[in-house]
């Protein structure tokens, strides 16, 4: 049967085509207009549950399915040969993952690890993990880089910890090359207004400050003004999710002739709570609404990357890196969708 995409047309075409688990969520959806973009064959494998199904480009392939669907990833391994798999779909609130630890820990990890077994049967044998830097949980030192001690604050980061044990248990014994991507903030919108941030419920501060600043939302919530940072609230290292989507391409590059790796992402420079309310007011011309209330379990004071590595050793370089063009993207696509993807 000769259909698009069939393995003797990607050969001459010189395509390749990716799994993206969670590809109709905010940092997959980017990931598989990146790929699109450079001419890849994306099938997206998502239950959307929190991913969206508008999200999805026309131009990728969606199965909705559950990951914990173990005849169905055995079908869709069967049915497409793959050259890697971009795992993004997880359970990925640090609140949540608080409150509900083992659920966390089960979801996280069992859905990884049936994906990593049915890639591997597959024969398939690359794969990036969307991590985080909630790995180090109250860092040893700033900025973040690779070698710092990882020491979880939280159930979340722990289940990302725990798969990329996982991925290194299948490096060890199948071969399989992996990059873990440790995520720092990820923030922004596609500039071209193609794809955006739509979580349900929202819990991140840029899109919850802009609703604010629109009027959408009322006033923020500001956790905590007492940390031990210049301005007293939290500082975090916000990275566009098009520059985080760009990494994904380059590591993708560099393990067709490298080994597994892991990798911090972010631009390296902090902004405190205070400075993101301020970068939304410059971009807007609107003031945000907003009181101090009490900290937030789980937050610690200062989170920024050390992203050297990445950069030495993929060329990679954020283009947004600018917290003025994070906001505005964000702005520019939360304007143009009040309703988000409008399907809550
Ligand atoms: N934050 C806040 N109010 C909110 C949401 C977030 O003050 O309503 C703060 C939060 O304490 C953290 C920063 O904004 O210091 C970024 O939080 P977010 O939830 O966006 O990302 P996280 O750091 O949890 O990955």
């Amino acid at each position: 049967m000769f259909r698009p995409g069939s393995d003797a047309v990607r050969q001459g075409l010189d395509m390749a085509r990716y799994l993206v688990t969670g590809g109709a969520g905010f940092v997959g959806s980017h990931a598989v207009l990146a790929l699109l973009d450079r001419g890849d064959e994306v099938v997206v494998l998502d239950d959307l549950s929190q991913g969206h199904r508008a999200a999805v480009p026309a131009g990728a392939t969606l199965v909705q399915a559950q990951l914990s669907d173990r005849a169905e990833l055995a079908r869709v391994f069967a049915n497409w040969r793959f050259d890697a798999v971009l795992h993004f779909a997880a359970l990925s609130l640090v609140g949540e993952s608080m409150k509900s630890p083992m659920h966390y820990l089960a979801e996280n990890l069992g859905n990884s690890v049936r994906l990593i077994e049915a890639a591997v049967e597959a024969g398939c044998l690359r794969f990036v993990l969307s991590s985080t830097a909630a790995l180090f949980g109250k860092p040893e030192r700033i900025p973040i880089d690779e070698d710092c001690p990882v020491a979880p604050g939280n159930p979340y980061g722990e289940s990302k910890l725990m798969v990329e044990t996982a991925l290194a248990w299948a490096e060890s014994i199948h071969g399989l090359r992996y990059a873990a991507l440790r995520y720092f903030n990820a923030a922004g919108s596609d500039p071209a207004g193609r794809a955006g941030e739509d979580h349900n419920p929202e819990t991140h501060l840029v899109p919850l400050a802009i609703d604010a600043a629109l009027g959408r939302r009322p006033a923020l919530t500001v956790f905590g003004d007492d940390y031990p940072t210049p301005d007293g609230t939290c500082i975090r290292d916000y990275v566009h999710v098009t520059d985080l989507a760009d990494a994904h391409l380059r590591v993708l590059t560099r393990l067709e002739t490298h080994g597994s790796c892991r990798y911090n992402i972010g631009n390296g420079e902090g902004h405190s709570v205070k400075q993101v309310l301020g970068a939304i007011e410059r971009v807007s011309g609107r003031a945000v609404p907003h009181s101090i209330g009490p900290r937030r379990a789980g937050d610690p004071a200062v989170l920024v990357a050390a992203s050297e590595r990445l950069r030495r050793e993929t060329g990679w370089a954020p283009r947004f890196g600018d917290i003025d063009k994070i906001v505005r993207t964000t702005w520019a696509w939360r304007e143009a969708h009040p309703k988000g993807y409008g399907d809550r």
